[in-house]
């Protein structure tokens, strides 16, 4: 995570920990969605004793959310976790931070500081009179202090809050004073539509500004529409592709079609695709053939009466069909050429390691 990685898509489980057979079909579930990594409370004992089934099962990384207590941090790098959610300045005496510093370290374990605007130190809140940017920026430097003077810097930090402008100017503030990877997040964003719409802006406004490693949108709703809504922020901002990218008109009265219906549809069949492509559904030939020029498979309405449409591949107008029966014809060729992408990917990958050992060869004569 940091520098050059792709920025990270992660959601947190809404289940009972020690419930492993939930907890770990709640994680099949974003994993399908593509999540990268997966946060899990672990508030109690019997969470962190769940969690090492947890980690074995699972094939993202787990972050193991503590918050404070000490002993948690402790059983939950023993168990496996990939990272610890804690902020030092909460654990209690110096020699707990130690001892948490040396579990994350003997486990390769590394930490995230989250700092949110909610629950900000009661010194920080006298100094500044209310949460602001300077404030939660003083709070997150304040724990990775601790942790970098316990010889400890495998952590990213976050700095989150509900308020779009708060969260954003943290985050600013804090990208100037330190290079440590940046969670990013705006933190209980509401129901589905409002927390897409304010996380989409907030991080939107930091993702292009080059700020933030790793994300997750908050979202009162499903974990795994968070990961929907995380990757298709990234795929906006053209810094992450996952599955089909669907680029579809509003439709009119100009539609050869009913674009509205077909593009949920073509949505649904389409979602177990995770190789990056796009497809252009476009109601009529005013926008529909510009579009599909820049996309890998493409459909457009013929003029309103017609019962047919134009099918696009890799830019070019291939055959006419006529719409009865489009949608599966779409999936077929969309599926079609993501097999064809991937088997240019492992050609692509193949040569380039070819090409790797071939320079590791020439270096060593
Ligand atoms: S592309 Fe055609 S059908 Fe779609 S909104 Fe524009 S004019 Fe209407």
């Amino acid at each position: 995570m940091g520098g050059d990685a792709p920025i990270s898509v992660q959601s947190m489980t809404n289940t009972l920990t020690p419930d492993v057979e939930a907890t770990m079909e709640q994680i099949r579930g974003l994993e399908d969605a593509g999540a990268d990594i997966v946060r899990v409370s672990c508030p109690d004992e019997d969470s962190t004793a769940a969690l090492k089934q947890i980690v074995a099962q699972s094939n993202v990384p787990i972050v193991a959310d503590i918050h404070f207590h000490y002993k948690r941090a402790i059983e939950a790098a023993e168990a496996g976790a990939a990272c610890l959610r804690i902020n030092p300045g909460n654990i209690g005496n110096a020699q707990r931070v130690k001892d948490v510093v040396q579990a994350a370290k003997d486990h390769g374990c590394a930490m995230r500081i989250g700092v949110n605007a909610g629950s900000l130190e009661k010194d920080l809140l006298e100094k500044y009179g209310e949460p602001c940017p300077e404030a939660m920026v003083e709070s997150a430097l304040d724990h990775a202090r601790i942790l970098e003077d316990n010889d400890f810097f495998e952590f990213k930090i976050s700095v989150k809050a509900s308020d779009v402008f708060l969260a954003v100017a943290a985050y600013q503030g804090l990208a100037e004073a330190c290079d440590y990877p940046l969670h990013l997040g705006i933190t209980e964003a509401g129901g589905f539509q409002s927390g897409t719409i304010k996380s989409s802006i907030g991080m939107g406004m930091l993702l292009w500004s080059g700020i933030g490693d790793t994300i997750r949108v908050s979202l009162s709703a499903d974990p795994v529409k968070e990961i929907g809504v995380g990757f298709d922020i990234l795929k906006s901002l053209n810094l992450r592709h996952r599955g089909v990218n669907i680029i579809s008109c509003p439709s009119c009265s100009r539609q050869g079609f009913e674009v509205i219906k077909t593009v949920e549809t073509l949505e649904k069949r389409l979602e177990h695709i995770s190789t990056p492509m796009t497809l252009s559904v476009i109601g009529c030939v005013v926008n529909g053939p510009g579009e599909a020029m820049m996309t890998d498979v493409g459909f457009t309405g013929g003029g309103s009466g017609k019962n047919t449409g134009m099918v696009y591949v890799s830019g070019l107008a291939d055959h006419k069909i006529e719409n009865d029966g489009m949608i599966d014809h779409l999936v077929e060729l969309v599926e079609k050429k993501a097999a064809e992408i991937e088997v240019e990917r492992a050609k692509e990958a193949a040569a380039l390691e070819d090409q790797t050992a071939e320079n590791r060869v020439t270096a060593a004569e």
